[in-house]
């Protein structure tokens, strides 16, 4: 396993639009291994491939906030067949966007249709946390980040320090 560099915005890549993966193979095992590790290393609670700066539609995920006991979940190709009216509001962050947190509505249930780590295809019925998380993950997928709901002033504020933040940055 390794750690990768997670991308962070503003950079073009985490607006590319994510391909189905067409078997789940060696390589894309590999790759979720990666990305899991990426994710605990960084300390998230889920990571989408194309934050490592792979297009494919993969997401791993652990929401278990008792660090003792992972509980990774690995979702490829993930669809949502059902969404619900009902909102719920969570403060999010996001590894692409270091450091900056806001609240986001979003429907308060949703069940996700994906193949699992071994290509098996799966049903799933998220709530809550679980729900948000998917919800935010595959908005990676689609190009999508957390601060597109946000006000454009709000977006635009996040942005700028954040383009600071790496223009003070040196590598020595
Ligand atoms: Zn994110």
């Amino acid at each position: 396993m390794t750690i990768k560099t997670i991308i962070t915005e503003p950079n073009k890549i985490l607006r590319q639009v994510s391909k189905p993966v067409e078997k789940v193979g060696k390589e894309e095992q590999q790759l979720m291994d990666d990305m899991l590790e990426t994710m605990y290393s960084a300390n998230g609670i889920g990571l989408a491939a194309i934050q490592i700066g792979v297009p494919k539609r993969i997401i791993v995920m652990d929401i278990n906030q008792d660090k003792n006991k992972k509980k990774p979940m690995y979702l490829v190709n993930p669809v949502i067949k059902n969404k619900d009216n009902l909102k719920s509001t969570y403060e999010e962050g996001c590894l692409s966007v270091p450091n900056q947190f806001a609240e986001v509505d979003r429907p308060k249930n949703c069940d996700i249709e994906y193949l699992d780590y071994e290509g098996e295809k799966k049903f799933l019925k998220a709530e809550g946390l679980l729900a948000t998380c998917i919800q935010h993950e595959m908005d990676h997928l689609e190009g999508i980040l957390f601060i597109d709901y946000l006000s454009k002033l709000k977006k635009s504020m996040i942005v700028k320090k954040l383009s600071k933040m790496k223009s003070s940055r040196i590598v020595v």
